[in-house]
């Protein structure tokens, strides 16, 4: 008999929602016309493009004409600190951001040729906005800090950050420093208001959050200097040239309508599964380590380190008796240590022993029930 998969590494993957997949559907048959054609089938994809955008607009509170359509958030983060300095450089030539960024993040900020502050997070991975905004200097182009973080779920104040960063800008008449946040995974389970969170950029992935792989999105608030880092036509305010993924971008924007929507009742729903998963671990193994804080976290988000075993042989055990887990995220999960985890300050055997459960649209008791029939099991043979 075929064993019952029980999916828990929803910070690494969603399925497509059905909903989701009927809105692309005639886009990716019937509906195959290039936005730009002017005859009845580029009208139409055209017209699919830019209800999209609208859509995407309303639920972020932007105007029309802010949202760049990407080929996901790797992308649009690219694209914000790339664009973003390009044009700065000159005169500011400081960025501010926290060592717990996503590797898209960091790995952009290594090649761009200029100073970066990283600011450190507490022991609990929360950032504070007094420390964001204290780094801050007169030559500071950018501050980026991500909502939500993908190893742990902890939130960072970005709404605070935004009111000081507007403030700075207010009292020194300037344009920047340009205040842009990695949404991604915050995209599920908190508001993402731009001028409630006063960012000027805000990059998002459709592939998190029930929408196709592929699809992400930059919010660019009118007047904040950029350049295009994909040229040629166009296409997306002349931000982003080539032909339009109209499946992906009418896919990405429904899934983001969708996330916003029902964000809530998730979070509700996800809460008491979050709050069981920790306390039977920590009855298994009381001197396990919740990674990150309890309170500033994401109800979709466990992150545990048990001492003495290696979290990476656990993950293989759990896939064996049917459960997907993660160690870290999975973009990190091929280089052996978490950048995030040691950012928190955590010894060698505790990033070790890391492991790593997301729960999402179709967790339940009983998936809960399953990890903790099997954990302890797991931990007794891997535990030196
Ligand atoms: N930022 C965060 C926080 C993420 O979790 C991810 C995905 O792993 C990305 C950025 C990159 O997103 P994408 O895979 O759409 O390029």
């Amino acid at each position: 008999m075929a064993i019952r998969r029980v999916y828990l590494d929803y910070a690494a993957a969603t399925p497509l929602d059905p909903r989701v997949r009927r809105v692309m559907a005639p886009f990716l048959v019937a509906e195959f016309g290039n936005p730009s054609s002017v005859h009845a089938e580029g009208r139409r994809a055209k017209q699919a493009v830019e209800k999209a955008r609208q859509d995407v607009a309303t639920v972020l509170g932007a105007k029309v004409g802010e949202i760049v359509f990407t080929s996901g958030a790797t992308e649009s983060i690219n694209l914000a600190v790339r664009g973003c300095l390009q044009t700065a450089l000159a005169t500011h030539c400081h960025v501010v951001s926290v060592a717990t960024e996503h590797k898209a993040m960091l790995r952009a900020l290594e090649d761009a040729g200029c100073e970066v502050t990283l600011v450190p997070v507490g022991e609990d991975g929360v950032v504070s906005a007094d420390a964001v905004l204290a780094a801050i200097r007169p030559d500071t182009a950018l501050v980026s800090i991500m909502y939500v973080n993908n190893e742990i779920g902890t939130i960072a104040p970005i709404a605070a950050i935004g009111k000081g960063v507007r403030k700075m800008r207010r009292d020194s008449r300037g344009i920047y420093p340009i205040f842009h946040t990695d949404a991604v995974q915050a995209a599920g389970y908190l508001p993402l208001n731009v001028d409630t969170l006063g960012v000027d950029l805000m990059s998002l992935s459709g592939a998190k959050i029930y929408g196709p792989k592929g699809s992400g999105l930059l919010y660019v608030r009118s007047a904040t200097p950029i350049a295009a880092q994909i040229v040629g036509g166009a296409q997306e305010h002349s931000l982003r040239a080539g032909t339009e993924n109209v499946a992906a971008i009418v896919g990405g924007a429904s899934a983001l309508q969708f996330a916003q929507q029902e964000r809530e009742a998730l979070s509700a729903r996800l809460r008491p599964l979050q709050k069981m998963l920790i306390d039977g671990i920590r009855k298994i193994a009381p001197d396990a380590r919740l990674n990150g804080s309890l309170t500033e976290r994401v109800a979709g988000n466990i992150n545990v380190s048990v001492v003495g075993v290696d979290g990476e042989a656990v993950v293989m055990y759990l896939d064996e008796r049917g459960i997907a887990a993660s160690t870290a995220s999975s973009c990190t999960s091929s280089s052996s240590t978490s950048h995030v985890l040691r950012a928190l300050g955590l010894s060698d055997q505790e990033v070790e022993g890391s492991v790593r459960f997301t729960l999402g649209h179709t967790t339940s008791k009983r998936d809960i029930r399953a990890v903790l029939q099997v954990l302890p099991g797991i931990l007794s043979l891997l535990r030196i």
